[in-house]
């Protein structure tokens, strides 16, 4: 039976986006030296504000700004006063929380249910998290005194979400912050710097320097960042860390996965095909944790390909502020074609490509619901981050088949167990070389819970207590 659905539109009346937006320095909008640039809804192509672009100049402000704030006010404060700004930060977030899923919706093109019940939800959590650890620090195993300014860089995924990660335990333990947003989704970071004046924040605590890629190299290499803390692609991961080698940064790297979500014959196949959905499609597949590489066991194989497929037909793609949308947008025409790209590789490679059969809208940038079978070690798509809605799968016979496949790649962030015996759980997470291993679950995330990779995804852990160490001293 097909089920039709009316539209229901989020309205997004309650978002006031300006028609341009400058640098947020020492807790004031002011211009930037350099010329602006554009941001653009990725799923309708309308150009949604102009924004600053930041360069040396304007970033040296900020950090001198940071600085001044750190070595006078933030860094001297005592912890449990420190504690009710973020308190307050956490409470401003879940009160404008639709306001801000709207935004990340339209900015970014994913379904408003993502941004309104995770993004958001979580980016709070993050905030009330730390608040709590904030006059608590000396039990966290990791020191009690702050590093300084941390520069922070991150990604387009999660935009309001990598923030919370980044700036509430930088805040927690002390510190002062200078972030780049990325350059195709700065609006809720805009918009936090207006909920670090609404929660009275001192200035030069929090700035928000936007821009692209210099802006970012600006901020990292800036001799004055005493932390540098960055989410985003493996290979200006590895930039930054030969453009901070030899100084005494510390350095946290956040950077990409290639996660095996491996399916035993033993597991509730209806629950496995929710999870390897959750895992691939979820955010459009723009997620370092995806489970982009299914591994199933080959005698159930068919089984589970069949049912997927028929899950994959009753996805809906479209318009990202509707409330029934399950995957919205690609967020920019580049990482289209990258998805595209490696696609085409993947099928002059052999693999065999079906996507679920869906109407995409004639603007914006788009990418049907797509798997790859008959994909072994050796195809490109089994190896590369695709970062996109494209899943591949491969199949194995043994436990240590599986293991082997899985931790055959340069990655290592994350990865999904899928079985009924417990025991085969445990050993899989001890042989999985993966900064997580979902069981029976998939994209879990709660700021109780240390995140972070091994290998090529990057080093340091972000979340829990472990994440306190990164800015402590
Ligand atoms: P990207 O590396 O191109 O950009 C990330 C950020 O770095 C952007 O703000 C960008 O402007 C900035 N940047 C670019 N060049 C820079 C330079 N030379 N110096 C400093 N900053 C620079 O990555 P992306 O395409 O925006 O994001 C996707 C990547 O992020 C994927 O590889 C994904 O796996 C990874 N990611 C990792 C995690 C994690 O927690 N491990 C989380 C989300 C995304």
């Amino acid at each position: 039976m097909v089920f039709e659905y009316a539209p229901a539109p989020e309205s997004r009346a309650i978002v006031d986006i300006k028609p341009s937006y400058g640098l947020f320095v020492n807790g004031e909008f002011v211009d930037a030296h350099g010329p602006s640039f554009k941001s653009i809804s990725p799923s309708t192509e309308e150009v949604l504000a102009e924004v600053a672009e930041a360069d040396e100049a304007d970033v040296d402000l900020a950090v001198k700004a940071a600085r001044r704030a750190h070595s006078r006010v933030w860094g001297q404060m005592p912890g449990r006063e420190r504690a009710k700004y973020l308190f307050r930060i956490a409470r401003i977030i879940q009160e404008r929380g639709r306001e801000l899923a709207v935004l990340e919706s339209i900015d970014n093109g994913k379904p408003i249910k993502e941004t309104r019940d995770v993004d958001v939800p979580i980016a709070a959590a993050h905030f009330f998290y730390y608040a709590g650890w904030a006059d608590k620090l000396e039990y966290s195993g990791h020191g009690t005194g702050s590093i300084g300014v941390a520069g922070q860089v991150i990604p387009w995924n999660f935009p309001l979400l990598m923030l919370s990660w980044k700036i509430a335990p930088a805040l927690a333990c002390g510190n002062t912050v200078v972030l780049k947003p990325a350059e195709t989704t700065p609006l809720t970071a805009l918009l936090f710097a207006e909920i670090c004046q609404q929660a009275d924040l001192p200035p030069g605590v929090v700035n928000i320097v936007t821009g692209a890629g210099e802006t970012g190299r600006a901020v990292v290499s800036h001799p004055d960042v005493d932390k540098v803390a960055f989410t985003g692609s493996t290979e200006v991961g590895k930039a930054i860390a030969r453009a901070v080698a030899g100084s005494d940064k510390r350095v946290t790297l956040e950077l990409g996965g290639k996660a095996a979500n491996i399916v035993f014959d033993d597991a509730p196949l209806d629950q496995a095909v929710e999870g390897i959905v959750n895992g691939i499609f979820f955010n459009q597949g723009h997620v370092c944790c995806a489970g982009s590489r299914l591994l199933v066991q080959e005698s159930v194989a068919d089984e589970v390909l069949a049912r997927l497929r028929r899950r994959m037909r009753t996805l809906r793609v479209g318009d990202p502020l509707d409330k029934n949308t399950d995957v919205g947008a690609i967020n920019s025409a580049e990482q289209l074609a990258k998805i595209r790209a490696l696609s085409e590789i993947g099928e002059q490679e052999g693999a065999e490509r079906w996507s679920a059969p869906c109407e995409l809208p004639d603007h914006g940038f788009w990418f049907p619901p797509t798997i790859f079978t008959g994909v072994t070690q050796a195809h490109r798509i089994a190896r590369e981050e695709i970062f996109g809605p494209v899943l591949s799968v491969l199949t194995f016979r043994t436990p240590s088949e599986a293991i082997e496949k899985a931790n055959n790649t340069p990655y290592g962030l994350s990865a999904g167990v899928w079985t009924e015996k417990g025991s085969r759980i445990l050993k899989m997470a001890n042989a999985l070389r993966a900064g997580v291993v979902w069981a029976n679950t998939f994209n879990k995330f709660d700021p109780s819970s240390p995140f972070g990779g091994y290998k090529e995804s990057g080093y340091g852990r972000e979340g829990g207590r472990h994440g306190l160490e990164a800015y402590l001293r």
